[in-house]
Formats: C-alpha cells, sequence, structure tokens
C-alpha cells in the first residue's frame, strides 16, 4: 500500500493513474478501523481500479473537545488491517495540510443541517461538509463510498455534490454489525461491558420498529421506541425518529422510504444507529 501524508505527493501519485484512465474510489474514514470501514474498502474495490481511504480525524466536526481528545488513532493498527485487505492507498494528512488556518466558510445546505444530529450538534455538518469538500477535491475521485450508519451525513453530502454540480458518485454501503446487532463504531472501544450490553436496546428497538412498521401507527410505534428505550435508565436518549428518507422530516402515511434514526450517550460514549425500513 502507498501511503502519503501530502497532497501534492498524493495527487503527482494518482495523476499518471488517472491518465491511464484507472477509475478511482474514495474511502475517507477518520481511523480506528473495524469491520465496517473495510465492507466500504471491498466494496470500492468491487467498483474501481483503485481505492484511496484517508484517514483524518477532523476537528472541524467535533462539537465536543473532549470527544477529539480521546477519539482513538491506533494508526500503525490500521495500516495494518488497510494492508490486509489489499488497499492501494492511504491519505493520511496532518491538520495543516487539510487546512489553511481557522477557517470559518461553511456551505448552506439548507434545513438538512438543523435536523437530528444537526440540532444536538450544532455546527457538526458544517465540519463534515468543509472536510469532504476538501477531500473530494485533493483526491477527485470518481466514486465515493459511505456507510449507511451515518445516513444524514450521507444525505448531507448528496446534498453538498448536488449544490455544488461536483461529478463524484456516491454509493451507500449496509450497516455492519457485531453478532449482538450493536452497530460497529470506533468509539465503542469506550463502552464498558456493562454499557455494551444497555446499548443494544439501541438496535432491538430499530429492529422492533421495522418489524412492526405500520405507516399508520407511526407516532405509536415512535412512543412505544422511546419508552421502551427509556425503560433502561443507563441509556439517555436523545432522539428516536421515524423520517422521510430523503427530507429526514417526520414520515407520515404517504411517506414511501421511512427511515427509523436514535442517538443515545450510554456511558460517556454518544452513539448513534438506524434502520431503513
Ligand atoms: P468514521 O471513521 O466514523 O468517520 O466513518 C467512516 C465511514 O465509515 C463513514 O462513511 C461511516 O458511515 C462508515 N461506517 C462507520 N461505521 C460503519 C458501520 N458499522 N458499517 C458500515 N459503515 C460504517
Amino acid at each position: 500500500m502507498k501511503n502519503f501524508t501530502t497532497k501534492a505527493e498524493l495527487q503527482q501519485y494518482l495523476a499518471q493513474l488517472k491518465a491511464k484512465g484507472a477509475i478511482i474510489g474514495f474511502v475517507p474514514t477518520m481511523g480506528a478501523l473495524h469491520q465496517g470501514h473495510l465492507s466500504l474498502i471491498t466494496k470500492a474495490q468491487q467498483q474501481c481500479d483503485v481505492v484511496v481511504c484517508s484517514i483524518f480525524v477532523n476537528p472541524t466536526q467535533f462539537t465536543d473537545p473532549r470527544d477529539l481528545e480521546i477519539y482513538p488513532r491506533p494508526l500503525q493498527d490500521d495500516i495494518k488491517k488497510l494492508e490486509l485487505v489489499n488497499c492501494d492507498i492511504l491519505f493520511n494528512p496532518g491538520v495543516d495540510e487539510v487546512y489553511a488556518g481557522n477557517e470559518q466558510w461553511h456551505l448552506d445546505i439548507g434545513e438538512l443541517e438543523g435536523l437530528l444530529e444537526g440540532k444536538f450538534r450544532p455546527g457538526h455538518y458544517q465540519g463534515v461538509t468543509q472536510v469532504v469538500y476538501k477531500l473530494f477535491n485533493i483526491v477527485k475521485p470518481d466514486v465515493a463510498f459511505f456507510g449507511q450508519k451515518d445516513y444524514q451525513q450521507f444525505m448531507v453530502i448528496s446534498r453538498m455534490i448536488k449544490l455544488l454540480n461536483m461529478s463524484v458518485k456516491l454509493v451507500m454501503c449496509p450497516i455492519e454489525r457485531e453478532s449482538d446487532g450493536l452497530a460497529m463504531s470506533s468509539r465503542n472501544i469506550h463502552l464498558t461491558p456493562d454499557d455494551r450490553q444497555h446499548a443494544l436496546i439501541l438496535s432491538q428497538t430499530l429492529n422492533d420498529v421495522k418489524r412492526n412498521f405500520d405507516s399508520h401507527k407511526i407516532d405509536k410505534l415512535k412512543q412505544e421506541a422511546v419508552s421502551k428505550i427509556n425503560n433502561v435508565p443507563e441509556v439517555e436518549l436523545a432522539y428516536f425518529e421515524i423520517v422521510d428518507g430523503d427530507t429526514l422530516l417526520p414520515a407520515n402515511e404517504h411517506t414511501k422510504n421511512s427511515v427509523a434514526l436514535v442517538a443515545a450517550t450510554v456511558g460517556k460514549t454518544r452513539l448513534i444507529d438506524n434502520v431503513i425500513i
């Protein structure tokens, strides 16, 4: 695997591959790689000639400085994992390589930015659009792969691409889960064994909603879901919503593609999960 820390070297190398007509796939991550990330790389390998994975813990998308400070950064392990799945290129820049200084610009993507996660983490999606815009500009991929795990993030990036007429194609990849249903996340290493058990209520409740889904009973399903989660006192619910998968506005009986999304803090760790109904 080629490992670049500067955009100049990465771009020089990619230019040679692009000149030969290679289709470039891109998987942006913040590292602490798990099977979820690796599934994105596998999917990218199936659709592209060359796969670039980036590892960059983006400071501008963290709303809590402590969260940024304790975010895991096991770079050597990550490199081994990427080599094992035959990733072609790792781009692992420092903050100064990506940001010119204290950049204040942000892209107005409308109400998507203030819903759900955006309401609880003001500024989060401004940071996400900043970094993804910059990474897309550096890598100029043909196809970029993102996880359904961050459903709203996928919608935000789709919106950005549309607004800016960017030519990259986006692919959403399914959520990889532990055998007990917990959605894989780099943050799971912060869960104690007890937290880990309590956290299972999130995926269980999402599955219950999917199993019992009835578009005429959305309010009732939501109320039941909220009370199920609130019955586990160790889990502090931020939101449980059933929304239209295109607009992220509340679903109703006419909605064609509903998505149930949840966010909660378990112990000291904030978790998100969702299911497409
Ligand atoms: P992150 O490193 O958390 O920024 O995630 C990088 C990419 O991996 C994003 O597109 C995430 O949606 C995706 N991802 C994270 N967790 C999972 C998972 N459990 N299954 C599939 N994709 C995931």
